[in-house]
């Protein structure tokens, strides 16, 4: 069994999509143990985001994922982490595979509707950089 952080970016949520993604998730056997929305400072992007912080787009992606509410999720099942990696699709919806949801939502290369860790080590800071022990449901 793994866990990895999900989150429904501004523009998912903006454009109502959260309902979409959910049923993506559930459909693939992919459980939501932990959720809440929230609405980032940029104090809080930037730190989830630290490891981007010298790429040319780390401002623009800061600021967007500020501009408005995201839904935050810790999913959990087997191979977890690649499994919603890949219902995601590639950070560039216009290379992500048919079925996707960013293939089948996304608008442009940051706002592409999802975030997913890429990794266990990430997957373990990202949940605990947003939720505490006692929000996961066991
Ligand atoms: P995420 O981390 O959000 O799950 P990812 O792992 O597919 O996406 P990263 O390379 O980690 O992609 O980039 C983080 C986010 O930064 C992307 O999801 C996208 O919103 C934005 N981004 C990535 N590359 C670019 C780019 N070339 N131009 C603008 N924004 C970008
Ligand atoms: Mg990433």
């Amino acid at each position: 069994m793994e866990r990895t952080l999900s989150i429904i970016k501004p523009d998912g949520v903006q454009r109502g999509l959260i309902g979409e993604v959910i049923q993506h998730l559930e459909k693939n056997g992919l459980k939501i143990i932990a959720a809440k929305m929230i609405h980032m400072t940029g104090r809080e992007a930037e730190g989830f985001y630290d490891v981007h912080r010298e790429k040319p787009f780390f401002s623009s992606l800061t600021a967007f994922m500020t501009s408005g509410p995201c839904v935050v999720m810790v999913l959990e099942g087997e191979n977890a982490i690649s499994r919603y990696r890949d219902l995601m699709g590639a950070t560039n919806y216009k290379e992500a595979a048919e079925g996707t949801i960013r293939r089948e939502f996304a608008t442009d290369i940051e706002k592409n509707v999802v975030h997913g860790s890429d990794a266990l080590e990430t997957a373990v800071f990202e949940i605990g950089y947003f939720f505490s022990q006692l929000e996961i449901v066991l």
